[in-house]
């Protein structure tokens, strides 16, 4: 089959994911019509069936269908597939220790990895320790990861971590998601990285917003909040694999399946995927499967 950029009609065949067996929901608007999809997407454009699914989004409502978005086999397919794209992917922060990789993690929100790590090595350079900059004042900080941004509430959180992990823990960064979520700046993605990464602790899946995107587009979760889409991803994904898939998703966010014109012509699980805004596809798309 010849793969391109050009988008192209999803089969008429009913040819499908690997699930031989499942039906899809197969709408009638295709890759080839954005605008249209769109127009649908809107609050006030929306069918008010599907109004009525967005809580519980897992499981197609037509009773005609019995394609199930969170089938284990689909769910180890697309878990492999992520595998044979992204073997070994780990956090791309630059770190030597947990310290350092907690700082990274927090200086990286909203802000890229290749940003952060430009900062930080010159930052652990000038301070090494958490003693050192627990001994700071926040506006003593502020002009070394200004290029960050949001540098204000950012030294605040640094400095706040490492003043109490200094004085609550000894000055070693706590093991524990409950320990960790005492830290000023610290919230369950933060610690996830922290003990996925550093640890090897699956405790649970990071959720950045790469992971919101494609998990909303794999019909992994139709939620948008980043504990509820974890709260989901916790129950189908084995906890063996929380960091790993965390890492390999968002590295496919990166490369592949970005926020907009995704490269799905490239991409290894297109098969298992019936995102709205799909670039290209072999398979039906589903409305409700968007970012
Ligand atoms: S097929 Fe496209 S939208 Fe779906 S996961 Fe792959 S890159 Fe993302």
């Amino acid at each position: 089959m010849p793969r391109g950029n050009m988008p192209r009609q999803p089969s008429r065949s009913g040819r499908q994911d690997a699930i031989r067996s499942a039906k899809p929901v197969v709408s009638k608007q295709t890759p080839a019509q954005p605008n249209a999809r769109r127009r649908s997407a809107e609050p006030g454009n929306a069918p008010k069936s599907k109004a009525a699914n967005k809580s519980a989004p897992t499981k197609k409502s037509d009773a005609s269908s019995t394609y199930d978005s969170l089938n284990p086999e689909r769910i180890r397919q697309i878990i492999s597939g992520l595998d044979r794209m992204y073997p070994g992917a780990t956090c791309a922060l630059t770190h030597r220790s947990a310290w350092e990789l907690l700082v990274a993690t927090i200086l990286s929100a909203q802000c890229t990895d290749v940003r952060v790590n430009m900062v930080t090595p010159i930052l652990f350079e000038k301070y090494p320790t958490p003693q050192d900059f627990a001994a700071l004042q926040p506006e003593q900080l502020e002009p070394d990861i200004r290029s960050t941004g949001f540098f204000r509430n950012k030294s605040k959180s640094v400095v706040g971590a490492a003043r109490k992990i200094v004085s609550d823990f000894g000055g070693k960064v706590p093991e524990t998601m409950d320990e960790l979520l005492t830290l000023p700046g610290v919230a369950r993605k933060t610690a996830n990285v922290v003990l996925g990464t550093w640890f090897k602790k699956n405790e649970g899946v990071v959720v950045d917003t790469h992971v919101t995107r494609i998990s909303r587009r794999l019909e992994l979760s139709h939620h948008e909040d980043a504990q509820k889409i974890e709260q989901d991803l916790m129950q189908i994904i084995p906890r063996e694999r929380w960091t790993d898939f965390s890492h390999e998703v968002i590295w496919h966010g990166r490369k592949l399946c970005v926020a907009r014109n995704p490269q799905c012509a490239d991409c290894a699980i297109e098969k298992l995927c019936h995102a709205a805004d799909k670039t290209w596809s072999t398979v039906g798309i589903h409305k409700e499967a968007k970012p």
